[in-house]
């Protein structure tokens, strides 16, 4: 099965999130399902669970220190009291609504990576560099790995095209197997799809090759959906 990644954004409570955790957790162990599902669920909701062996529990964001004066952030001292040990690492509303720049994620990376998290690592194009064709798109995404160590055992990469994410636009297959194509033969790493993948489409997208899994937001959210897409993918 392929790797399955829920991304809640800035959604749900500690309530409906614990309920989440539940159902999947129920889900997973009797189907004894023994691959790689993960959960980013918001930082205020990462202490109440008991996940099943195969179900990772990931933070969204975390700022490269162990603590200090870094006023919203959440760093290392805080995950290692939730056992918290993958990451999020470039997602494009942080680099684009957040403004993250290259240079903070690359401190974020080398922090997280030198402490063996398990980083999942998105790189992807806005629509103006999508227009102006692959080879345009494939120089844009190498540029989001500078100083990123790509050689890091424990890395994970997620495509996603900006102007896929929570736009209900999904990528045609050629667009995620040319991308897809390219990027694993410059990076040999576990390389997921992102951008508006749901129920309905995960299926045909895993099948692609050289994806190696889905990383959702929107279609994720609703725990008999993101079940469904776990189904499908099977
Ligand atoms: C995401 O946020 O990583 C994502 C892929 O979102 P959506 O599935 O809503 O496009």
């Amino acid at each position: 099965m392929p790797i399955i990644a829920s991304n809640f954004k800035t959604n749900h409570t500690r309530k409906s999130t614990s309920l989440f955790i539940e159902k999947l957790n129920n889900y997973l162990q009797s189907n004894d399902i023994k691959d790689e599902v993960y959960v980013f669920p918001t930082s205020t909701s990462l202490d109440s669970f008991n996940t099943v062996s195969n179900l990772l529990l990931g933070v969204q964001n975390a700022y490269p220190a162990k603590n200090g004066s870094f006023t919203g952030e959440i760093g290392l001292e805080q995950l290692e009291e939730f056992d918290i040990k993958t990451i999020l690492i470039g997602h494009s509303e942080r680099r684009h609504i957040l403004g993250e720049t290259q240079e903070e994620i690359a401190k974020k990376y080398e922090f997280y990576k030198n402490l063996g998290f398990r980083i999942i690592y998105c790189i992807g194009e806005p629509l103006e560099i999508k227009n102006a064709g692959l080879e345009k798109t494939l120089e844009y995404i190498y540029e989001q790995f500078i100083d990123i160590d790509t050689n890091y055992s424990n890395l994970i990469l997620a495509y996603e095209p900006v102007w896929a994410i929570g736009t209900g636009v999904t990528a045609t297959n050629d667009d995620i197997g040319s991308v897809h194509k390219a990027i694993k033969e410059k990076i040999n790493k576990p390389l997921l799809y992102g951008g508006s993948v749901k129920v309905e489409n995960v299926k045909e997208i895993c099948k692609i090759e050289n994806v190696d899994g889905a990383l959702i937001g929107t279609a994720s959210w609703k725990i008999e959906d993101f079940i469904k897409i776990i189904e499908n993918t099977k």
